[in-house]
């Protein structure tokens, strides 16, 4: 919550202490120097334990219980004191805030860490993501530019926001009926969010979230209240299509091809832009697979993206092809009603457990997070914190490490066995079902699952099982599998996933001297910072080639970096021809160096099947570094990275 719009503390000490019992430590610590003006809690025998794989603060109850009794004291005073003005609390000196950085952090932190978290932190209210070169471009030639947003997702609402306070024109072609991008068309049972809600979300439009990991529709209405808060929707074209983006040498502009959407016989029409944002992401595509015999089923089949919510399933034989993501969040709703649900699995995940996973965030956190002068913002910054770079140092492959498939480095064997202890135990009564569920893969490799003990509890209901038989053909019947056994349905789900490495497809988009970016690529999808393109001028990618996050941080913020750089790029497009193209020798180094940072981390040394990989098992999805240099290579644009067109 803004400090400005904090609810009046009316509750009596009583009150207080018992929401009190609810707050998390560090984040209460902290914000309590702001309530004090003092630092010495910080400074006494209270520190906080930040371990791998660990998920206790390491403080006593008898700490806790002091904190509490600090606390109550410093909101008792505030309450009486009456309402105070957000300026009026006390601001730390830039010595004093990275102490309490340090604090939180419990490290020595550089300067460049120092830089990007205060700056995230954002204590004074300032913008993390402002881009000041734009304003150096004269506000009548910025509103000279035009640019063409593709998709109403979260980074395309983000890109229109973010061109809206630059003053640039911007018109958003969005092929669904409204916005929210994936939030919109994923509306399979359980469908959540798997990133802490409060990390997974714009860094200028907080939210007290109802749970930890919010459901499909929570998100969806986040996304469309920022398409009305910010009267973006009249800038939207709902239900199109862009077919084709032409870009136009002479003109400097591209001419972009649009159609009504999922009409393949629509008049098409042109229109023109200064400059092109992709903004549809990565996981917008349903993936059908390639198995003998699809389309032959006859019964109800339908793919879990596209969620076909008329059938009710309950006292039906579901099957369900996929362990991914998607399967994994429905298939324990399903089985509660359906006569059997039989999941064909391929490749089992890891899963991390979380027992928030499914949990409301408790009343007193929300009063909290109302309440309590600078609490929400340490809260925030803290989940920022413990996800910033997250497990990546447990799925980095050590040098001469050589257990193959087992583990990729020392963490990454004990992030395997942490892993292994929490399978083995919520599976002690089906070894059947922990030798199947346990992958021979490294973690890391493949995209592991938040676990609250629903998704393995539910594999254990006597009208589900597990079939790790591969399957050999669908039939009008069901299933076939490689050993003959045959399976009836009356419903079959594909829950399997999406045409991740066709980066921008179905779209064709033609550069300078008329090069098909689909064929440039070849399907080695990559770009400049995730970014930009050689030969495609003015073509900005939000969620682009490696730029998607395995267990450190949120997609967001990756997309605030990209939207800032876009901006940053623009900015240099006006300041000369209007048009700017990445050069060929920083997009080549740059992926030089990222394909490096991709073979050394799990992702890039295991042999097993993964979204993250194109089909030559090229990483183009990943970013394999963290979220301080991707933050540092976005910040601004270096003009020696690009020439004028
Ligand atoms: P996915 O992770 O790509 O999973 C697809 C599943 O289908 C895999 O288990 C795959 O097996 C299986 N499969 C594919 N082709 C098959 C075939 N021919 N035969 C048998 N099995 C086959 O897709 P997803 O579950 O939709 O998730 C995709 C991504 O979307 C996630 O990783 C995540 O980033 C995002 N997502 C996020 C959330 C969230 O909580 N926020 C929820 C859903 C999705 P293999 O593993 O062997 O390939």
């Amino acid at each position: 919550m803004h400090q400005d719009s904090l609810d009046r503390i009316t509750l009596d000490d009583t009150a207080i202490a018992a929401h009190l019992e609810a707050a998390d430590t560090a984040a209460l610590m902290l914000a309590l120097v702001h309530l004090t003006g003092s630092m010495d809690h910080l400074r006494g025998d209270i520190s906080l334990l930040q371990e791998f794989l660990n998920p206790d603060d390491g403080l006593t109850d008898e700490q806790r219980a002091r904190v509490r009794a600090m606390a109550l004291e410093a909101i008792a005073a505030y309450r009486d004191g009456g309402p105070r003005d957000a300026g009026e609390h006390y601001m730390p000196s830039r010595e004093e805030l990275q102490e309490m950085l340090g604090f939180l952090t419990g490290r020595e932190l550089g300067e460049d860490y120092i830089e990007f978290l205060t700056s995230e932190l954002s204590l004074n209210g300032e913008d993390p993501y402002h881009q000041p070169a734009i304003e150096s471009v004269a506000v009548e030639q910025r509103a000279d530019f035009s640019v063409l947003i593709i998709g109403a997702g979260m980074s395309g609402l983000l890109s229109a926001v973010r061109l809206q306070q630059a003053g640039i024109p911007f018109t958003v072609i969005e092929k669904n009926a409204d916005v929210g991008g994936t939030w919109f068309e994923n509306t399979y049972p359980g469908c959540r969010v798997d990133s802490p809600n409060h990390v997974y979300s714009y860094s200028f439009k907080p939210k007290d979230w109802p749970q930890h990991y919010s459901a499909q529709a929570v998100l969806r209405d986040y996304f469309a209240d920022t398409a009305n808060e910010y009267a973006l929707r009249e800038h939207i074209e709902f239900g199109a299509e862009v077919q084709q983006a032409r870009w136009d040498e002479n003109a400097r502009r591209w001419r972009v091809t649009i159609a009504a959407a999922g009409d393949a016989a629509a008049a098409t029409r042109e229109v023109t832009a200064n400059a092109v944002i992709s903004a549809v992401g990565q996981l917008n595509r349903p993936r059908w697979p390639d198995i003998k015999g699809s389309g032959s089923f006859a019964g109800i089949s339908f793919h879990s993206a596209q969620w076909e919510h008329e059938h009710d399933l309950s006292g039906k034989r579901v099957g369900v092809i996929g362990t991914g993501a998607s399967a994994f969040q429905f298939l324990p709703i399903v089985a509660e009603s359906a006569a059997s649900v039989t999941q064909f699995q391929r490749t089992p995940p890891w899963m991390v457990a979380n027992p928030d996973y499914f949990q409301e965030v408790p009343q007193s956190m929300h009063w909290l997070l109302r309440s309590v002068p600078f609490y929400a913002k340490w809260f925030r910054f803290a989940m920022f914190w413990r996800t910033a770079e997250g497990l990546l140092d447990a799925v980095r492959a050590d040098d001469g490490w050589n257990r193959g498939e087992h583990s990729v480095g020392e963490l990454n064997q004990a992030f395997r066995e942490a892993l292994e202890a929490n399978l083995a135990e919520q599976l002690a009564e089906r070894p059947d079902l922990l030798a199947a569920c346990t992958p021979s893969y490294p973690p890391g490799a493949k995209r592991a699952l938040i676990d609250d003990g629903r998704y393995l509890g539910a594999l254990q209901r006597d009208n589900v099982s597990l079939v790790t038989d591969p399957i050999a053909e669908i039939t009008p019947a069901g299933v076939t599998c490689a050993s003959g056994a045959q399976h009836e349905f009356d419903v079959l789900i594909y829950a399997t996933g999406f045409q991740a490495s066709g980066f921008l497809q179905p779209m064709q988009i033609i550069g300078a001297d008329g090069a098909d970016l689909h064929d440039v690529w070849d399907d080695e999808a990559r770009a400049f910072k995730g970014v930009t393109m050689p030969g495609f001028p003015n073509l900005f990618f939000c969620y682009g080639p490696n730029t998607n996050i395995v267990v450190n941080g949120s997609i967001v913020f990756f997309s605030e970096c990209e939207v800032r750089y876009i901006l940053g790029c623009l900015a240099l497009a006006m300041e000369g021809s209007g048009a700017i193209d990445v050069t060929r020798d920083a997009f080549d180094a740059y992926n030089d160096w990222v394909d490096e940072g991709n073979r050394g981390m799990a992702w890039g040394r295991s042999n097993v099947n993964t979204w993250y990989k194109n089909a030559s098992g090229h990483i183009t999805q990943n970013w394999p570094f963290t979220m301080l240099e991707f933050w540092q290579q976005t910040r601004a644009v270096d003009a020696a990275n690009y020439r004028s067109v």
